[in-house]
């Protein structure tokens, strides 16, 4: 046969259809040929691992003689010999992909053959374990367990680790027999910079790296287990994965990453772990009524009065265990059959989550039910329908368009996103309609229509590949792409050099080849300064600038004004590391930027991202491979939401909405009348007007504002000001305490739908489970709505909305239910038959009028609360790895709880010390709007005089602090700034189990 250069024995034979057995080896990590097992007869004196042997000219194979399967079969004897014995076989926890036990079982190996190692042999674990052992086990990491005997020492976990997540966890100790994988400097996995993504789990060939249960399903046999096909339900990555359903308990048992273009089989500890929030016991399964007697409308609990904020949840004393306990244990046990299907209980008041209280209340954590739900009762879905109908009707009559307004979600699908904008647009005749991406990219996407005519991305996330320069900033990508990230640093093992811009010295920089820690809210002048000096070393692309772009004179007479020193001055970054980076960007052949919210979630958010379209053209580093534009998407459907119109100042397809023929358009095919003819209000515009008495009723689903938007305080007025809200959602968030009406939904995990990732790339999630009570469908409850208002909807299924939104939107053309497959397709995609889509866009023109690049050039303006004596430092907030949004799913995921429980300040060790704060102590942080109480944690990663608090915790919402200052284009909040005091807080001490949560500094 016939055979690349340089292709081992093991790939020609794969080629060839004959299977050579291996266990060091995978396909997907450069093999090291350490266990022997793929040795083949090549003729010579001595056999040869397959694995790493490249083929040779005229090379004679002989794969399985008597003689080699005698060998392979000797080998598994010997490897089976050092397992634990068959009794104490911890398979019975593991994906049941014991590659080992299956050779076993090929080569005729009875169970008499495994466990000979002599119980309580010199090599003998702690007596704890059973007799047997050697090496020990590690139970330490919340749902990893680490079973060091049945370890073989093929170092796939390390390659894992290293080469595809590029985590560098894992490496070896000891000598000899007692050699075992290490994690960090031998520490237990729990307590190691190990990031449970479970990689090294899904690549170990033995029991020794395995799945614990969670919520007790146990993790049985494939066969005994339902496949279901899906896509992770957190990031914009959009990471293909299959869940592995449990259907007699009618719950997940595990999942696992899956082959996709982009994602390549790897997932996150969110992906991997966190999908078991669909089953907790405070899931909402009944619609509910405010009652009579809890009107005029507040906030119902501590939390959202904002009485928590202030740290009485410190006292909480609960041990740490017991608090993970409370998230595994028994009261899931049952599955779904534990929950109270209907919501009614003894007393026919609460909906679900009455009984036993421990399973309800997390001190400082969730919602407790008992303080929420008797403000309301529950009702018929048609007397809840009915009165959403109603009330939303009547308050348009009285108020006209401009009274209502709709938030949908980035977390619902498109068919969803779809129906809900249009619902809002031709039910109410009004534009106001957003969602999150208002708090995530929408000054991006402003600059983005502006400069190349379009707001989606240029490339692929794993087109870095193919980059010789990468540039990621104001981003943090290994806690919010952390798929993404995976893929940036094995770019540059292969040669991509990184460049890292950024406040905080996340993760990244550790994998950076420049890092550039810049004061927060300089990036203007940074990229200035690097535009300046590629300039001035005649390092653009002049045939691109000529051809391709418009306004060049304008932007390189402003950059000329930032020469390093000034841009160093301004930015606190070396003049010659400035220098340095203008010289690799200008230079790389292929250049691609990838940014996150920390450009855009400034009030200059829009020129941050102008600077970087600008970086790009430049130098000509647009429409080519390994070169282009990426602001990685937050949310896992908020490319999808906002492409589905869900946002005021367009149509789907981002046509729009103040264009009269537009409107024509839409008129014509909705079969309606009297579209608003003007841009709608954002979602930070909405809250604005609320408060003047022009929004009252308002539709929210899948949205939790009281947690997510700026400035709480506001917000809760707000809230409390509207004359009519419904909520739709799967839990009592934050923000259902104010509604009139509570409509409980479906997840994720329980109903099909298409989602579309930060690459454009569009994929059917699957249902997996069954709703709970009487949860039902969003897309049908819109419909329900719709209907009973007087649109004449009737569509059957996700999948007739989705034709609809195919024939309405030119960007998803030619794609359908059926040609979307199980990884789905980029858009645009002239022949989704045959094509994965276009990864690299604007080869051409760009989608502009004149099809040229609209550079725009940008002053350096300062952000618009800078400290003062009073409040000397600056505050960031943003994403934890394992949590997401407002915490409502991830804080309800065992697995994601557990390895982080509670809020914190992270704070630079010096500047703690300077405050009187230790590691783990209670620290008061208070802004010009509030204040909240959280625990300290020393990180080197921030800059001096900086802090970082992420939004997740309701119990110290970081959003009692932010301003709510908005970027003037693209409205979105300045997140990434403002000026807090930080103190120490008088009161209890942190617990001595909570201090746990902070053992080691971040970043040293
Ligand atoms: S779970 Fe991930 S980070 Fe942790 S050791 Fe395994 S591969 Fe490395
Ligand atoms: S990287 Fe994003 S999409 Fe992928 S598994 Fe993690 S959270 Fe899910």
């Amino acid at each position: 046969m016939t055979v690349p250069e340089g292709a081992t024995i093991w790939a020609a034979a794969k080629q060839a259809g004959i299977d050579i057995p291996v266990l060091c080896h995978d396909e997907r990590y450069d093999p090291v040929g350490v266990c022997r097992m793929c040795v083949v007869d090549v003729g010579a004196r001595a056999y040869a691992a397959a694995c790493v042997r490249p083929c040779e000219d005229g090379m004679e194979v002989k794969t399985a003689t008597p003689a080699v399967e005698r060998s392979r079969a000797a080998l598994t004897e010997l490897l089976l010999s050092d397992q634990p014995a068959a009794g104490q076989d911890p398979k019975q926890t593991t994906t049941a992909d014991n590659e080992l036990l299956a050779l076993a079982e090929h080569f005729g190996l009875g169970g008499g053959v495994w466990g000979g190692r002599p119980p309580g042999s010199a090599l003998s674990g702690p007596a704890s374990l059973p007799a047997g052992s050697g090496r020990g086990a590690d139970l330490s990491n919340p749902v990893i367990a680490v079973d060091h005997d049945a370890c073989i020492l093929c170092d796939r976990c390390v390659r894992a680790c290293d080469d595809i997540q590029g985590n560098d966890v894992i490496g070896r100790s000891g000598k000899g027999y007692s050699t075992r994988i290490a994690f960090d400097l031998n520490d237990p996995m729990g307590a190691s910079s190990c990031v449970t993504c479970g990689e090294c789990v899904a690549a170990c060939p033995t029991g020794a790296l395995t799945n614990k249960p969670i919520r007790n399903i146990p993790i049985r046999p494939r066969t005994e287990l339902d496949q279901v096909d899906s896509v992770c339900p957190y990031c914009g990555v959009g990471c293909a994965l299959t869940y592995h359903v449990d259907r007699e308990r009618g719950a997940i048992a595990f999942a696992e990453g899956r082959d996709q273009p982009g994602s390549k089989s790897r997932l996150c500890v969110k992906g991997r772990y966190g999908w078991d929030y669909a089953a907790s016991p405070q899931r909402l399964t009944v619609p509910l009524i405010r009652r009579d007697d809890s009107y005029p409308k507040g906030p119902l609990s501590a939390d959202v009065r904002g009485e928590m904020n202030r740290g009485e949840y410190l006292e909480d004393t609960e041990p740490r265990a017991e608090r993970r306990q409370l998230s595994a244990g028994n009261d899931v046990n049952a599955g779904r059959g534990g929950r109270n299907g209907n919501g009614r209980n003894g007393d026919g008041r609460n909906g679900n989550g009455r009984g036993d209280k421990r399973r309800r209340r997390k001190p400082g954590g969730l919602v407790d039910y008992d303080e929420v739900l008797p403000h309301f009762r529950e009702a018929t879905w048609d007397e809840a329908l009915d009165l959403v109908a109603r009330r939303l009707t009547e308050i348009h009559a009285a108020g006209g368009p401009g009274a209502i307004a709709g938030f949908g979600s980035a977390k619902c699908s498109n068919e969803e996103a779809y129906l809900f904008q249009k619902l809002i647009r031709t039910g109410f005749h009004t534009n106001n309609v957003d969602h999150c991406t208002r708090l995530c990219h929408a000054s991006s996407v402003f600059a983005l229509f502006e400069g190349i005519g379009s707001g989606a991305v240029s490339t692929t996330y794993g087109d870095v590949v193919n980059a010789d320069a990468a540039i990621v900033t104001g981003s943090n990508p290994t806690a919010n792409h952390p798929v993404a990230s995976s893929f940036f640093k094995q770019a540059r093992r292969r040669g991509t050099t990184i460049i890292y811009v950024d406040p905080r010295a996340d993760k990244m920089a550790d994998h950076a080849d420049i890092f550039c820690q810049i004061k927060p809210g300089t990036d203007v002048a940074f990229y200035n300064g690097v535009m300046h000096e590629v300039i001035r070393l005649g390092l653009t692309d002049r045939e691109f600038i000529a051809n391709r772009t418009s306004n060049y004179e304008a932007l390189a007479e402003t950059v000329s004004n930032y020469p390093p020193e000034r841009a160093a001055q301004i930015t606190g970054v070396d003049a010659a590391l400035i220098r340095r980076v203008a010289k690799t960007w200008g230079e790389a052949g292929a250049g691609v930027i990838f940014w996150g919210m920390g450009i855009s979630q400034h009030t200059t958010g829009t020129d941050n991202a102008r600077c970087l379209i600008a970086m790009c053209a430049i130098t000509g580093n647009v429409g080519r491979p390994g070169s282009g534009l990426h602001p990685l998407r937050g949310q896992n459907n908020v490319q999808g939401a906002s492409d589905m119109g869900l946002i005021p100042m367009f149509y789907p397809d981002y046509k729009k909405a103040d264009d009269p023929e537009v409107r024509a358009r839409f008129e014509r095919i909705w079969e309606t009348g009297d579209l608003d003819p003007d841009k709608g209000l954002t979602v930070t515009e909405i809250i604005g007007s609320v408060l003047k008495g022009g929004v009252k009723g308002m539709y929210m689903m899948g949205e939790n504002p009281f947690l997510s938007d700026p400035n709480i305080n506001k917000v809760r007025k707000a809230l409390s000001a509207l004359e009519f809200l419904v909520v739709q959602d799967i839990f009592l968030t934050e923000t259902a305490e104010f509604a009139d009406v509570i409509l409980p939904a479906t997840s994720y995990l329980e109903k099909d739908g298409t989602y579309t990732n930060t690459d454009r790339r569009v994929q059917l999630g699957r249902k997996v489970l069954d709703p709970p009570g009487q949860a039902r469908l969003d897309w049908e409850v819109v419909q329900d709505i719709a209907v009973r208002i007087g649109l004449g909807w009737d569509y059957a299924s996700p999948r007739a909305v989705f034709e609809e939104i195919v024939a309405v939107m030119p960007n998803y053309a030619n794609l359908s239910y059926d040609n979307l497959g199980s990884t789905g397709k980029l858009y645009p995609n002239p022949d989704p038959e045959h094509s994965d889509g276009t990864v690299v866009m604007f080869g051409e023109r760009f989608k502009t009028d004149d099809g040229l690049a609209h550079l725009v050039p940008a002053e350096w303006m300062p952000a618009k609360e800078l400290p003062s004596d009073e409040y000397p430092i600056v505050l960031s907030t943003g994403r934890l790895l394992q949590h997401w949004h407002t915490g409502s799913m991830t804080r309800r995921s065992y697995a994601l709880d557990a390895i982080s429980p509670r809020p914190e300040v992270y704070l630079h060790p010096d500047d703690a010390a300077e405050l009187g704060l230790a590691d783990g102590a209670p620290a008061r942080v208070t802004s010009r709007r509030g204040t909240i109480v959280l625990a300290t944690r020393f990180s080197y990663r921030e800059g001096r005089g900086s802090c970082f608090i992420p939004f997740h915790f309701r119990e110290a919402a970081a959003n009692l602090l932010t301003i709510d200052e908005i970027d003037p284009l693209g409205k979105i909040p300045e997140f990434k700034f403002c000026a807090v005091r930080i103190e120490p807080a008088a009161g209890p001490e942190l617990a001595g189990s909570a201090r746990e949560a902070a053992p080691q500094a971040e970043g040293r």
